[in-house]
């Protein structure tokens, strides 16, 4: 039976639960301890699969198809293992179990209410995952203490602490701790209510993490051990970091690892292995070159809407040894006019993948100038369709070529409606989700890329290349170069005359990982460092190319 560290948040959102989680999370496995992590949002959509970016951030799919949230690819990149379905449950789904139960009557006679079976229920699913052969479950609770919606979370963490050996079960509440600039003091006072909103609500918490801009001094956390009334050696400075992959090595350093093994009562580990993952923090902090990539989407100024977009390019990046510089360039902004003007400095485009008509014309501009110029390119989902768009146009001469998704009229639909998403009308969770196996064609880019003929990725579309008109794509050089072997269903297109053009219909960037880089990003960061060198001696060279 695994042990369970539940993970709190307070005073505000944002604090980066998710990393510490998963940080936490790196330390354990590092230590030769099976971990998984699993999150627990509080609001009643089902999955976040119908939230659009502005609200959630991106949508993060897992191998089986699970339309989750984006910290379930933080976990997935610090620890190098799948996630599911089970490790991502929201309010909704919680309520949708409860009230089709209710329908089947297995609570007949009763009243249905939060208290026992949401709360039930709750805990039944947090218990879950550990069933499954692992040694600790990291329950992230998403929200911040207080909230309406996350009481039934914290009511059955509560719970469970009873109900669990003592020494199975412990709780880690992140939250912040204020500089205030006219005072010149870091102010406990906001951990001090957090806490002690918790406690009201009958969970105390073993761990503080203190999210802070300073460091905190040994007085600072006497104090807040004193108020918040845990040891102080559970009080855990969580200083800004340069970058999120240097956040395990702060916490091994404040010994948040030792702490909860020692509170649970785990004394089998080993010192923690992270050579490979010092190893890339070296490359990612000391690089010997840089690229402008320019990733063109309609939610370039959101962080979190291509997160692990922009998270893959720091992993190929530091296999690159080389820094990659993202340009963010608003599609819907580019025009025939203006589009030399802001590609001239890239090294390297991605046209991101999205749903919908705006920004579509400045992204099919975008891939134009890609190909034309031999600008390594690399589309994802809908930006594969895009490059497919624009050479339907400007290569075949099929004017109006377009996706019926943006014009359901087009005379040349060379992206059309999936056959079986035709009769599909209700939106939540029907897209092609999850893993699909895709067959390559040997000697293609795609085969050195990948290094194999057979590979799986993961999906998340409704749209396809319309078949009809691959004969003349292929024939005139846009190649069909990767295909899933059931539906004939093409996933990757490659472009002969060009040193590095290709579109995926999947999401590479969902796979990669610190210790396994996706091979697509790596390639194309290479790519991107051949194209600067070349044109150093035009362009800027202070840049492009070496650092100087
Ligand atoms: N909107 C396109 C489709 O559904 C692309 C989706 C995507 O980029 N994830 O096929």
């Amino acid at each position: 039976m695994a042990k369970f560290i539940f993970v709190s948040g307070g005073v505000t959102s944002s604090l980066g639960k998710g990393i510490i989680s998963a940080s936490l999370a790196k330390l354990l496995q590092a230590r030769g301890l099976r971990v998984t992590i699993q999150k627990f949002d509080p609001y009643i959509n089902v999955d976040p699969g119908t939230l659009n970016p502005y609200e959630h951030g991106e949508c993060y799919v897992t191998e089986d198809g699970a339309e989750t949230d984006l910290d379930l690819g933080h976990y997935e990149r610090f620890l190098n293992i799948f996630t599911s379905q089970a490790n991502n449950v929201t309010t909704g789904r919680i309520y949708q179990t409860v009230i089709n139960k209710e329908r089947e009557g297995a609570f007949l006679g009763k009243t249905v209410q939060v208290v026992p079976h949401i709360t039930d229920e709750i805990k039944r699913r947090m218990k879950l995952l550990g069933n499954e052969g692992f040694d600790i479950v990291i329950t992230e609770i998403g929200g911040t203490v207080g909230d309406i919606e996350s009481l039934p979370f914290v009511e059955a963490v509560r719970q469970l602490q009873w109900e669990l050996p003592e020494d199975d079960c412990l709780v880690v509440h992140l939250t912040l701790v204020p500089y205030l600039k006219a005072a010149k003091e870091l102010k406990t006072k906001p951990t001090q209510h957090s806490v002690k909103l918790l406690s009201e609500n009958g969970v105390h918490p073993d761990i503080i993490v203190c999210r802070t801009e300073r460091p905190l001094s040994p007085e600072l956390k006497r104090k807040i051990a004193l108020f918040c009334n845990v040891k102080q050696e559970a009080v855990i400075e969580a200083a800004d970091a340069s970058t999120i992959y240097e956040v395990p090595l702060a916490m091994m350093r404040e010994k948040l690892d030792v702490i909860c093994l020692k509170k649970l009562n785990i004394s089998q580990f080993n010192e923690p292995e992270l050579g490979l993952w010092k190893e890339f923090l070296d490359k990612l902090k000391y690089p010997k070159s840089k690229v402008n990539i320019g990733l063109i989407g309609k939610y370039i100024e959101l962080q979190d809407a291509y997160k692990s977009i922009l998270e893959a390019f720091v992993h190929a990046g530091a296999m690159n040894e080389c820094k990659v510089e993202v340009v963010n360039i608003h599609s819907e902004f580019i025009t025939a006019e203006n589009v030399a003007e802001k590609m001239e400095s890239l090294d390297g485009l991605l046209v991101a993948p999205g749903f919908g008509h705006r920004g579509i014309e400045g992204k099919i501009i975008a891939v134009q100038y890609a190909r034309e110029h031999k600008l390594p390119f690399f589309g994802i989902c809908l930006g594969m369709q895009m490059s497919v768009i624009e050479y339907a146009r400007h290569v075949l001469g099929l004017e109006g070529a377009h996706s019926t998704e943006m014009n359901a009229d087009t005379n040349h639909p060379v992206i059309d409606l999936m056959e079986e998403q035709k009769k599909i009308t209700s939106k939540g969770g029907t897209m092609r989700l999850g893993t699909y196996v895709c067959e390559i064609e040997e000697g293609s880019l795609a085969h050195r890329i990948y290094g194999s003929t057979k590979i799986n990725e993961r999906h998340r579309h409704r749209w396809e290349f319309n078949n009809h008109y691959l004969k003349a794509m292929e024939k005139s050089g846009l190649k069909a170069s990767g295909k899933n072997p059931e539906s004939e269903l093409v996933e990757i297109v490659e472009l002969n005359d060009h040193p590095f053009f290709i579109g995926v219909q999947y999401h590479p960037e969902l796979k990669s990982t610190v210790e396994n880089p996706h091979p697509i990003f790596v390639h194309f960061i290479k790519a991107a460092k051949d194209f600067a060198e070349k044109s150093t001696s035009v362009r800027n060279p202070a840049l492009h190319g070496e650092m100087i």
